[in-house]
Order: structure tokens, then sequence, then C-alpha cells
């Protein structure tokens, strides 16, 4: 038998942690780097509540509901109000450049994943929150089911973990989504058919008759399907999949839609006067939200040593604890 000795071991201990260190703060430097996608700087401690404009944040997945929970209490806690994309395209289109939109957000979930029933909608439903769901029609399912979620777990009735399980085996159903849009905790908008990437054309060239056909198929079937299964509603708001889009779908979509949602399209934030085809929006990680003015905040440099601990340890239990020990800040 070969007997490692404990000088070796050591040697051995030593090298692992400094390999695994090296690769964290690669990630994390990697981040930081990108920063404009993923900390963008209006959301870093120096940005007054008055300088934020309407911030929309994208979620898909919600796989944690105590993470997600934590965004929703803070944004109670700082009284921020979560807006419809009615409520949004209003604000935004006001005549009066001193409207009131301070505390204003809109929180969106992408692509009618399962998790907005199982997860999402009930948090939303217990902290009298809204949210906007942005749904490709061909993800969603005909059947005539109602599937389990968080409340039945607060009732005791299935574990966690086989809610958050079905997130990759259970599609959300039109049935469920009937019942989100009937307590208007939802708002169901359109985010194409199938979820393809049919709306961009190269730079300098245009979309041809064939390709135009296409765009407008989608833009025009999804939003009819939306509006025949929620009887009263108008679909008016369409996002991009995959946050891409271009000057020709734009152009199209303006006789269909009041706004058209993207990813970050290198704005601040979302302004008064801003075109409303031009919706930026900012992906939720690396608690973005949390960030955002209010009581308890937290500033961008606590940000990156959150960053860099996910990765570090990436077990949730570790972070949760990690993070207890770092001491937030109260700005406005
Ligand atoms: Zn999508």
């Amino acid at each position: 038998m070969v007997k490692i000795s404990k000088k070796r071991a050591f040697k051995f201990l030593a090298i692992f942690i400094l390999i695994w260190v090296s690769i964290a703060s690669l990630i994390t430097a990697y981040f930081f780097y990108e920063k404009n996608r993923f900390f963008p700087f209006w959301v870093h401690e120096e940005v007054s509540i008055d300088k934020l404009g309407i911030p929309v944040i994208t979620y898909h997945s919600v796989l944690d509901p105590d993470e997600f929970e934590g965004h929703l209490k803070y944004l109670v806690k700082n009284n921020y109000k979560t807006l419809s994309c009615d409520e949004f395209y209003e604000k935004l289109t006001s005549k009066n450049k001193n409207a009131k939109i301070q505390k204003s957000i809109v929180l969106t979930f992408d692509d009618g994943l399962y998790s907005l029933w199982g997860i999402v909608y009930p948090l939303l439903k217990k902290y009298n929150l809204k949210g906007v769901a942005f749904i490709p029609i061909y993800n969603i399912s005909n059947e005539d089911i109602v599937h389990s979620n968080l409340e039945d777990v607060w009732a005791k009735k299935i574990s966690l973990r086989r809610i958050v399980e079905k997130e990759y085996k259970t599609k959300l159903t039109w049935k469920e989504i009937e019942i989100m849009n009937k307590t208007n905790i939802i708002d169901f908008q359109s985010h194409s058919v199938d979820h393809k990437l049919i709306y961009t054309v190269p730079k300098g060239s245009f979309a041809t008759d064939e390709q135009k056909k296409l765009i407008l198929y989608n833009f025009i079937y999804s939003k009819k399907i939306i509006e025949e299964h929620l009887p009263g509603k108008v679909v008016q708001h369409f996002c991009y999949p995959n946050y891409k889009g271009s000057k020709d779908s734009v152009e199209l979509a303006k006789n269909i839609y009041l706004t058209n949602f993207w990813g970050y399209i290198g704005k601040k934030s979302n302004y008064i006067g801003d075109d409303p085809y031009y919706i930026d929006r900012i992906e939720e990680g690396h608690n973005v939200i949390l960030s955002l003015p209010g009581k308890e905040r937290l500033t961008f440099i606590k940000r990156i040593i959150l960053t860099f601990m996910e990765f570090l340890f990436p077990v949730k239990k570790i972070q949760i604890f990690l993070r207890s020990l770092i001491p937030t800040k109260n700005t406005r």
C-alpha cells in the first residue's frame, strides 16, 4: 500500500485550494468585466432613487423560494410598487415629465415555465405584488391539470423538493394561467409562438418579405391565442425571444403592440419619454434587486464579494451563513 505522508497531503490540499480560489477569482473577474450586464452601474450604491427610473427585471426559472422571497421582502420593506405592462406603459409615456415614477419596478418572468405557477405566483400573492409573464404559446400545455405549488408545501401536502423537481418535467398549463390571470397578480403578454430567433437580420440588411411574414405571424398568432384563452385580456406587449430583434421587427410591431421588451440594450434604466419599443431589462442574478436604492441595500463591493463566494462555496447553506456576516448599509 502506498502511504502518503502528512507533508505531501498538505501540499496536495494547498495546491487544490489555490487552484479552486483562482478559478473562483477568474469567474468573478469575468462577471466584473461584464459589469454592464451583471452589475449595471445604476443599481450601485451611489445611484439615488431619483435617478433610478423604472427598472425592468428578468427572471427565468425561480427555484429557490427563500431567495426569491428575500427579493420580495426587500421591495415591500422599501415601498416599491410592482407594475403591470399597461401601468408601466402609462408611466413611460406620461406627458408630465415630472410624473412620479419613484420606486416603480416591473418584475418579468420569461418562457412560461412551471415555476411561475409553482413558486412565483404563490409568493407574489403572499406579498400582494404583481409580475409580468412573457409566454411563448407553444410552451404551454393544453392538459386539463392544475399542478401542486408552494401553497401545497405550506399546507404540508407536498415537499419543496418535489415542487422544485417539477420544473424540469412539467409544463405550465392554460388552466393555471387562467387562474393566475383572474387574480390580476400575473399579467400575461407575448413572447412569440415558439421562441425562435426570427426577429433579427444581419447588420445593414433588411428582412425579406418571407421573413416579415413569419415575424407578423408570430406577433399576431401568439396574441390571438393568449386572448382566446383569457377572455377580456388585451395583449399589447411583446418581449423578444433571446433578447434579439431588429429595426424591421420594431416597425412591424408598431401596428400590433404598444411596447417591445428586450434584454440589456445599453440603457441605464427606463425613463419617462423613452421609446416604448426599446425597453431595457436586466437579468436578476448576483443580487440586483437587493442593490436597488433602499434600506439595507447591498453595496457594489459587497455584491462582488458575494458573487465570489457563490463560486467559491457552491453550497447554498454556506452562502446564506456567510451572507449573514456581511453588514448592510442604509442608503437612499
Ligand atoms: Zn425567452
